[in-house]
Parts: C-alpha cells; structure tokens; sequence
C-alpha cells in the first residue's frame, strides 16, 4: 500500500517542469518545504531519512555540529538571509540519540537533543551465487581495496551542484526490493539494503537524475558495474549491477545525461537498477530523499 502511494506521490511530482535555478534552493516561496525541520530543542529524525535542518543564522555566520563532526552549512531555501540549512542523516544501525551543536560564529556553542526513530523495516530471504556470500581466499583483498574505494568516492567536499528537481534514474515500473529491507543471504549472511532496487531490463538506459561529478566507475565484487555521482552539499547518488559504464571518473554530467545500462552484475538474482543516495557516506531511501528536496523546486509557485 505505502508503495503505491509512494509510486503516485512520485509519478505526480517527478516528471515535472525541471527548473533552472542557482545551487540548491534559492527559492521564492514563503512557504517550508516539506521534510524541513526548524532547530527546536527536541528534533526527531526517522533513521534511513535525511533531515533538512533551518538554522536561525546566514552560512557564513553560522557552525553547526553533530556530535563534534561539522555540518555543512548552505543558504535557505527561502531566500532568508538570516537562516541556513543543513543537511542531517544518521544510520540505520546508529544511535537513537545524538547531540547537536549550534552557534552564530563567536558566540556559545547551544546544545539541542537529535532523537532517531526507526521505522519497521521487513526483512527478506535471497539466494545468490555462493561467492557472493562466502568470497574465495583470493577475492578478500580485492573486497577489501573497493570497500574502501567506495567510502572514500561517498566522502566528498564539493560544493552543491543540483540545479533543480532530481529525476530518477530510470523509468519507474515497479520497486523491486524497498530501502532499509533486512536482508539474509542464502540462510547466513545477514545484510541491510541500502538504495532502493527497481526493475529494469538488462540494457535499461540510466540517466543522471542532477547534475554531478563522476566518483567512481568500476566493476566491484558486490555491487558489479558501479557509478558514483557526486552533487556536492555530501550528496551522492550510487547505481550498482551496471552492464555498460558510460562516462568516466571526472567526467562531469548534466541532468539527463545518459551515464550507463543497467544489468545483472555483481551480488543479484537477476537484472535490476540498484539505487543509493547518501548524505555524507549515510545511506538514505532515495525515493523520500528525492520527494523532499523536489519539494524545494516544485513549492516555488
Ligand atoms: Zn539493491
């Protein structure tokens, strides 16, 4: 049921007018966007969601931290001079309570309590080629090398670069597999889902959904074909079981820019778009992620 409401919600608000605007939200509206917060002194944040955070202070006059790790600080959607946004996600596996700082640059840090809720994700059972599960002797070093490879392309520090509605990647027809799912993989290895699995047919075009900066394009033990995209603001976009990998790591890629096919490559039961969205290296549901900041974009009238 929440799914075909999601899909509804998504198919009404996606697919419309793609608007040409400066970095991330220099919006008109008077009104908040859905998905943000206001800083109070009690915030709850659902785990696998981002939270969009006003602060009561411009960007260049404002610091932000969550649990001693700074915060990346950018102009209001509003157009308020005197507020800020940030952009706030926690794990799935992480803590159901975290301090976060605040303070107009200056002047004394001010607690306030982030409490995290966990929504109740269902779990589900898959069978997969055994060296997806138990890896050779010989695979261990290359998992371990693209393990890294893979944080190291989710921790990024550019700038923001979306400059509109995100799309999806691919045309939507059916959810295969839903955010944050738990996972065991043939009867042992137990895993989280982090992205969101949609159907598509081997070759299936993948187009940019915003603008970015290529991270990674490689083919990886788990994940098969890989592209990372990077759209600055700690936002990252991941596709994974990629047949072709079209653009290169540098390569920077317009909104709808054709980027790869899909394929069946990597840890899968058959051909489908694996699709990530991090925040700072922080796995979120892509689709929630996309209906909140698109709420930034289509709220301007
Ligand atoms: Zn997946």
């Amino acid at each position: 049921m929440l799914q075909l409401f999601l899909l509804k919600r998504l198919q009404q608000t996606l697919f419309m007018t793609l608007i040409s605007v400066p970095v991330l939200g220099f919006d008109n509206s008077d009104k908040t966007p859905s998905g943000v917060q206001v800083l109070t002194e009690e915030l709850v944040l659902m785990k696998g969601e981002a939270l969009w955070l006003q602060l009561p202070c411009p960007a260049s006059r404002c610091e932000a931290c969550l649990e001693n790790q700074p915060l990346n600080l950018f102009p209001s959607p509003l157009n308020n001079e005197n507020q800020s946004m940030a952009l706030i996600a926690t794990p799935l596996d992480g803590e159901s309570c975290y301090t976060l700082k605040v303070r107009k640059k200056g002047r004394d840090w001010q607690d306030y309590i982030l409490t995290t809720e966990e929504p109740d994700y269902p779990e589900e059972a898959l069978s997969v080629n055994p060296d997806m599960v138990k890896p050779p002797e010989q695979a261990l070093e290359r998992i371990q090398r693209e393990r890294k490879e893979i944080a190291s392309a989710l921790n990024t520090t550019t700038q923001g670069m979306i400059a509109g509605a995100m799309q999806l990647p691919v045309p939507l027809q059916k959810i295969t597999s839903p955010f944050g799912i738990r996972r065991l993989y043939n009867g042992t290895v137990k895993s989280r889902h982090t992205g969101v699995d949609l159907r598509a047919a081997e070759g299936t075009p993948v187009q940019a959904p915003q603008r970015g900066i290529v991270r990674m394009a490689q083919n990886n033990w788990y994940t098969g074909g890989h592209l990372i995209l990077d759209h600055g603001l700690g936002i990252t976009t991941s596709y994974f079981h990629l047949s072709e990998l079209l653009v290169n790591p540098g390569d920077e890629v317009k909104a709808g820019q054709l980027i790869a096919k899909t394929g069946a490559t990597g840890r899968v039961t058959g051909p489908h778009l694996h699709w990530g969205v991090h925040i700072q290296g922080v796995p979120v549901n892509p689709l929630k992620f996309v209906e909140d900041l698109n709420a930034f974009f289509l709220n301007r009238n």
